[in-house]
C-alpha cells in the first residue's frame, strides 16, 4: 500500500491511465493507493484485485522478446498474436467488480464489527458501481428467464468460471438472447462501445 504521490511516483510511468489499485498476474503481488480513500474503498480495490490474481490465469512464452507474458486472466484474454489486443476486458471487469461486491455484501456485518465501520461510513462509501455490472445483471436475468434457472444459478456459473476457466455456460449468451452478442461483449472497452455495440434491451432499464 502507497500513499498517493509514492503511488504514482513508482507506477504512472509504467502504467497509463494510472487506476487507483493494480496487481501482476506473474507475482500476484496487488499494488494501492492509499490516497484519501475512504478505508472501505481501500479494502473494496483491495479485494477486487486480489480476485484478478486469485483467478484462473494461463502464460504465453515470448520466446524472441524473451518475456513470460499473461494470456489470459479469468475471462479476459490479451491476445498475443494482436499486440495485446484484449477480449472480453470489461466482461471480465464485471465479474470481478460483482464478486466484490457479493463477498463485501456477504461479510458487511463481519466487517463492521472487526474493522469497527460504522453503517454511517458505508452509507458514505458508496462503492463506484461499475456501470457494466448492470449490463451484467440484465444479460443474467434474461438467460434465467429463458432458460427457466434461477439468477443466482446462472451468477454462480459465470462466478466459478473466472476461477476455473470454464466458459462454455457464456454460449447461452448467445442462444438465449442473441446472436453475434458474444463477440460484441468480447470487444467492449469502454462505456461507449457497450452503448453502441449492445442491442438497447441490455443497456437500458
Ligand atoms: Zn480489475
Amino acid at each position: 500500500m502507497f500513499s498517493h504521490t509514492d503511488f504514482i511516483d513508482n507506477f504512472s510511468k509504467r502504467i497509463p491511465d494510472m487506476p487507483a489499485a493494480f496487481h501482476d498476474s506473474q507475482t500476484k503481488a496487488v499494488y494501492i493507493d492509499k490516497g484519501d480513500f475512504h478505508r472501505l474503498r481501500i479494502y473494496e480495490h483491495m479485494l477486487h484485485e486480489i480476485i484478478h490474481t486469485a483467478a484462473f490465469h494461463k502464460f504465453h512464452a515470448d520466446v524472441k522478446n524473451r518475456m513470460i507474458k499473461n494470456y489470459r486472466t479469468g475471462y479476459g484474454f490479451k491476445d498475443p498474436r494482436t499486440n495485446g489486443h484484449e477480449i472480453f476486458y470489461r466482461f471480465n471487469e464485471a465479474v470481478v467488480d460483482k464478486t466484490t461486491y457479493e463477498i463485501l455484501r456477504k461479510h458487511a456485518d463481519e466487517l463492521m464489527q472487526k474493522l469497527s465501520i460504522t453503517p454511517e461510513e458505508i452509507k458514505v462509501s458508496q462503492f463506484i458501481y461499475n456501470p457494466f455490472v448492470n449490463i451484467l445483471d440484465k444479460i443474467i436475468q434474461r438467460i434465467a428467464d429463458k432458460k427457466g434457472e434461477s439468477e443466482t444459478a446462472v451468477w454462480q456459473k459465470l462466478e466459478r468460471g473466472q476461477f476455473t476457466g470454464e466458459m462454455m455456460h457464456l454460449r447461452d449468451i448467445e442462444k438465449y438472447i442473441g446472436k453475434g452478442l458474444l463477440k460484441k461483449l468480447a470487444n467492449i472497452k469502454f462505456m461507449e462501445d457497450a452503448e453502441s455495440d449492445l442491442p438497447p434491451e441490455i443497456i437500458n432499464e
